[in-house]
């Protein structure tokens, strides 16, 4: 089976050990849109975490980077007077090196993270949405900032008046990611923030079309229970735009290209109104403590 599972970053992660370890043709194809230039090298933390995760060495304690990873290069520079306010670790800087390298001998983002997501053994292919910029920019009580910078510098905290995808308008999927989705048997939307990671793809030309247009079920695991995320920003995100941070408002933001909806067990009563958009809504357990979870809740997400 022809598996593409649309990643975010840490829920997302969780979902693609799980359906890796089924016996399927993983195709990961991930957000670009928080990725940007730091400390002179180009990070991609949603892609570096779902390769991360394929490879096993991903962190666990934190939702980003590698597991163990010393910080001695951004202590380097932190003694030098530089802002190290983005936390990026001697490894996960070697891949961002090799990263830069490659982008600046003129490969693509998708070659790059080719190269990388074999370099560390990950055998499910790893696809950048798009090879064009996007980057998503938060509208705040205290300017116009990109999403790193709300999220990592100031901690979430100024408020939100609204979200924008730079250059999405102009930007295609990458022909990968378009005949990996048109050729799948199953498209899983992963658990991920619906307005951060999920929107920059679908803010992609023709990506929400190839959505619709495929002919493999289509099936979102929400990454809402009751009113808020399970963890992140998307509740203060969604709220800023008018909705209510629930599964019903991710069922109705996705139901134009999606064919099943996987929510909380705890969320039992929003089943028939998500259903009235014209999908199935299943409920189960949508937590992933662990392993055991990761892989019963991928099964779940391919079987429905
Ligand atoms: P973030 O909002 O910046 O953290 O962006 P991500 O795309 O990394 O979002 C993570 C999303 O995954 C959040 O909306 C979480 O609610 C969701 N999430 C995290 N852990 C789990 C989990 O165990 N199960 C489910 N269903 N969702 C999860």
């Amino acid at each position: 089976m022809k598996v593409v599972a649309l990643a975010g970053g840490t829920g997302s992660a969780k979902l693609l050990r799980g359906l890796q370890g089924l016996s399927v043709r993983l195709t990961a194809v991930v957000n670009v849109g928080d990725n940007a230039w730091m400390y002179g090298v180009y990070v991609c933390p949603d892609v570096d975490v779902a390769t991360y995760a394929l490879a096993g060495i991903a962190s666990r304690a934190t939702g980003w980077g590698i597991e163990g990873d010393s910080f001695e290069a951004l202590d380097e520079l932190a003694k030098l007077g530089e802002e190290t306010w983005f936390r990026l670790g001697d490894r996960d800087l070697a891949v961002c090196l090799l990263r830069t390298q490659m982008l600046r001998e003129g490969a693509t983002l998708t070659e790059a993270t080719d190269r990388i997501r074999r370099g560390l053994g990950v055998k499910s292919r790893v696809l950048p949405a798009t090879d064009s910029g996007v980057e998503t920019w938060i509208a705040t009580s205290k300017g116009e900032m990109h999403l790193q910078e709300f999220w990592v510098k100031e901690k979430g905290e100024p408020r939100v008046k609204g979200v924008s995808y730079r250059g999405a308008r102009t930007a295609d999927a990458t022909p990968q990611v378009r005949s990996a989705i048109l050729s799948a048997d199953r498209v899983v939307v992963c658990p991920a923030n619906p307005v951060t990671s999920i929107g920059p793809m679908l803010a992609l030309r023709g990506f929400a079309g190839l959505l619709s247009e495929t002919s493999a079920r289509v099936v979102a695991v929400s990454p809402m229970v009751g009113r808020a995320p399970i963890s992140g920003p998307a509740g203060k995100f969604m709220r800023a735009m008018g909705m209510v941070p629930d599964s019903s408002a991710v069922a109705r933001l996705y139901s134009k290209f999606l064919d099943c909806m996987l929510i909380s067990e705890q969320d039992r009563a929003m089943k028939s109104s998500i259903e009235s958009l014209g999908l199935r809504c299943v409920t189960s357990d949508t937590m992933m403590a662990g392993p055991a979870d990761e892989a019963r809740l991928a099964a779940e997400a391919l079987e429905i």
